[in-house]
Parts: C-alpha cells; sequence; structure tokens
C-alpha cells in the first residue's frame, strides 16, 4: 500500500526498481529471471524518512553508534546530525556522512569542539569561536544548515552570551539556530525571544524546564507567539527530553509538534529512545493519525531542514527512494524518558528500506562502535 507523504492517499501496487530507479508502478507487474522480489503484502510504503536530529558521531566514537547499519534499517533514507561537534572538530562528523549510503547535513555546534570534548562546551567564553564557525562553515558550506547551541547551565559560562553570540552568528550567515534546552533557569519567554522564522526548537515534550508547559499544565503564550513567528518545534527525543504527560496535555491544547525526531545515540538506543519506529509508536499511541505521523518525518522535516536535493513522490523515472513499514498488531510496551511505561496494541515497525539499489532489512540488534 502506497501511502502519499503529503495527502496521505493510499494506493495497492506493485514497484518494480531497475538500477535504482522505479520503473514501473501498478498492479501484477512482472519482472526479469533473477529479479529481486521483496514481499511487501500488509505493508505500507511511503517516501523514504528523515531524521532530523541524531548524532552520527561523537569525536571519534567516544559514544557513538553505527550511523550505517542503525539509520537505513530504520527507514531512514536522508540523517541530519544535530550538532554534535563543533568547529574544530567537525571532520569527524564529516567524515561519517561522506562514508554513509544515504545522504546527510549536520547543524554546527558554536562551541569550538561542539558537545563533547573535554565536557566544557561552552563553559569558558573563549570556546565560543565566531572566526572557527565562520571558517568551518565556509569549508563545509554544502553540508552545514544551521547554527546549534545547547542552553544548559552545566555547560555555558553565560547563557545570555551564548544566546546573542549564536543569533548573531545565525544571521550573519543566513542559518536558522537550533537550540537544545535543558535545565535552564533562563524562563522560555526569553530563549524563544531569541528565535525566529525557520529557527528549530528541539526536545519540545521535555518535561524538564524551560518546559513548554506552565505550572497549571497550559502551553505558554510565548510558545505560540514562537510559532506564529515561524519557529518550528521538533520532538527530538532524546534520553531525558520525552515525556508521555507533556505530550498528551499539550496535544489536548493542540499545540503538535511539526516534526518527529529520536536525538538516537548510543546512550539511549537500549533506553527510551530505541529507534524511529519506536518514537513514531509513541506518537500513535497518543492519537497522531499514521498518515500525519508519516507527513512530520517527510514533508514537513524537509521543509524545517530547507533540504533541496530530497523531492517527495513515489514516482516512475524517480530514484528509489521508499521506506516500507507495517503497524503491527499484538501486546507491546513502550517508555519514556522518565520511565512511564505504557502498554500498546499497535506499533510500527519497518520492513525494507530501499535507497537507489540499496536494500537494507530492519535490524535485530544495536550497532555501536
Ligand atoms: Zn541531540
Amino acid at each position: 500500500m502506497i501511502i502519499d507523504s503529503v495527502s496521505g492517499e493510499k494506493t495497492s501496487a506493485d514497484i518494480l526498481i531497475q538500477d535504482g530507479i522505479i520503473k514501473e508502478i501498478g498492479s501484477g507487474l512482472t519482472a526479469e529471471a533473477g529479479t529481486e522480489i521483496v514481499n511487501l503484502e500488509g505493508s505500507y510504503v511511503s517516501d523514504g524518512w528523515v531524521e532530523a536530529h541524531t548524532h552520527v558521531e561523537w569525536e571519534g566514537g567516544q559514544v557513538g553508534l553505527d550511523p550505517e547499519r542503525t539509520y537505513p534499517a530504520d527507514g531512514i533514507t536522508y540523517v541530519v546530525d544535530a550538532g554534535t561537534d563543533g568547529p574544530l572538530n567537525y571532520e569527524f562528523v564529516h567524515n561519517k556522512l561522506a562514508a554513509l549510503s544515504i545522504p546527510g547535513k549536520s547543524y554546527l555546534h558554536v562551541a569550538r569542539y561542539g558537545s563533547v570534548r573535554r565536557g566544557k562546551e561552552l563553559l569558558e567564553p573563549e570556546l565560543l569561536d565566531k572566526e572557527a564557525f565562520r571558517a568551518a562553515y565556509r569549508d563545509f558550506r554544502d553540508e552545514i544548515i544551521g547554527v546549534k547551541i545547547r542552553i544548559d547551565p552545566r555547560v555555558n559560562a553565560d547563557i545570555v552570551s551564548t544566546l546573542r553570540a549564536s543569533r548573531e552568528l545565525a544571521d550573519e550567515l543566513e542559518l536558522p539556530l537550533i537550540i537544545h534546552p535543558t535545565q535552564c533557569p533562563e524562563s522560555l519567554d526569553l530563549i524563544l525571544s531569541y528565535m525566529g522564522k525557520n529557527d528549530v526548537y528541539a526536545h519540545t515534550y521535555s518535561g524538564i524546564a524551560p518546559c513548554i508547559l506552565d505550572e497549571k499544565g497550559i502551553v505558554r503564550d510565548c510558545v505560540w507567539e514562537a510559532r506564529k513567528r515561524g519557529v518550528w518545534f521538533d520532538l527530538s527525543h532524546g534520553s531525558n527530553n520525552f515525556t508521555f504527560e507533556v505530550d498528551a496535555k499539550a496535544m489536548a491544547q493542540d499545540f503538535v509538534v511539526d516534526t518527529i525526531s529520536t536525538d538516537l545515540h548510543s546512550a539511549n538506543i537500549l533506553g527510551a529512545v530505541k529507534s524511529m519506529p519506536e518514537t513514531m509508536s509513541k506518537m500513535l499511541y497518543l492519537g497522531m493519525s499514521l498518515e500525519i505521523i508519516i507527513n512530520k518525518i517527510t514533508e514537513q522535516t524537509i521543509r524545517m531542514l530547507g533540504l533541496k536535493d530530497k523531492t517527495l513522490g513515489i514516482k516512475v523515472g524517480k530514484k528509489a527512494d521508499l521506506t516500507a513499514f507495517r503497524v503491527e498488531s499484538g501486546c507491546f510496551s513502550l517508555i519514556d524518558s522518565v520511565k512511564v511505561s505504557v502498554s500498546i496494541d499497535k506499533r510500527i515497525s519497518t520492513v525494507a528500506t530501499i535507497f537507489g539499489d540499496n536494500l537494507y532489512l530492519p535490524r535485530k540488534t544495536v550497532f555501536l562502535k
């Protein structure tokens, strides 16, 4: 069943792919002897999924997973590193992206060594090095799509200075700003006041301050105002930043994330996050329709990231870029970042991913480096 990423329309058909290109779509197709048949009966096929927030590399593999054996197996055919490394160690991310069989982009962290090295991030003011950022951006202009910061008192010498400097850098280079807020003593009003059109607020359904909900559980005015200005709100699940409670309360007030991403890395692949299909299953559990979920990991994500090299639609003549998945019935459980567990009777799982002439099957284990 082919599901359209934009309209949600469904059509039952076979797809014939030759040399990585879609040759024919229709029922009862036949193929030459020796053609590999992937039986997708009972499955959906959509455009390949886009992962808007993950970490392909942590400076030489300190705590990394194996992106090539992880993402395509999870249905992903386009991956974005959410600013793991900074200008002085960016080649680790670049080399990892360049080695992938699927396309990838990255945000660049404003700290010289990004979010990992020596644990310092922006704890010393000179680690925010605009000249180094400009130079790295010049070198990797086709790959870097935005400016990343973490607004967390544990990794910043001064939060307001970080906000101000990264805003200046984003404006100067005409790049969006992606903000990861955690345990922040500053108000959400203040953080969002630095954000505008096409910037990305990560970890939207986090229960950790600054929560999008106020003490009474109401979505804060500044969140609605930011959305009106064109700020994107991304799920970016992560180890600590997704709770069923915040999600359910926000969705009950019609505040729904624009995009769905996992923030998957080696520290949460066996924990709360696990995979993209697992994250999508959480949204299904919370009442989001399958069609909307697919739209939020394809069309919406492409718009948020401004990707020019990914087009939608499963059409004859196009390079195969497909994810086949199933909605399984049974008795399963899901866990959020605060270890709340829920029982579900439907979950999303991948069946096959096809990108060009590569076929990837679902992974049955975790591939760490
Ligand atoms: Zn992240």
